[in-house]
């Protein structure tokens, strides 16, 4: 199981092998809400998701030229870590893999 947190830890979550793929991000939209120029992300189905401890806060943006006219962000209330993007679809989460504990442990499969 791969798990990962915020910054403070309120927010905690884990997710099941594989994910749908690894990628980087380095649209305006991603820079701005994350505060870095390259974005890591993995991949996943909103069903894989578990958040083991608070449940993260949602932001969506309401103007954006490209990943935020899709989706948001969910992020902690307390620390204001960005945890993941997710798709207005419903369908996707782009788990942030920096809140991940073990980033190695991550496994790309269909
Ligand atoms: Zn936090
Ligand atoms: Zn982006």
């Amino acid at each position: 199981m791969i798990t990962g947190s915020c910054h403070c830890g309120l927010v905690s979550f884990e997710f099941s092998n594989p994910v749908q793929k690894l990628a980087d991000c380095k649209c305006r939209d991603c820079q701005k809400s994350t505060g870095s120029l390259i974005s890591q992300i993995a991949s996943i189905s909103p069903q894989q998701m578990t958040f083991t401890g608070k449940q993260p806060e949602r932001f969506t943006p309401s103007t954006g030229e490209q990943c935020d006219l899709h989706g948001g962000w969910l992020f902690c209330g307390n620390c204001g870590s960005r945890l993941a993007w997710f798709s207005n679809a419903g369908n996707l989460y782009d788990v942030l893999r920096g809140t991940i504990d073990n980033p190695d442990d991550i496994r790309v499969g269909p």
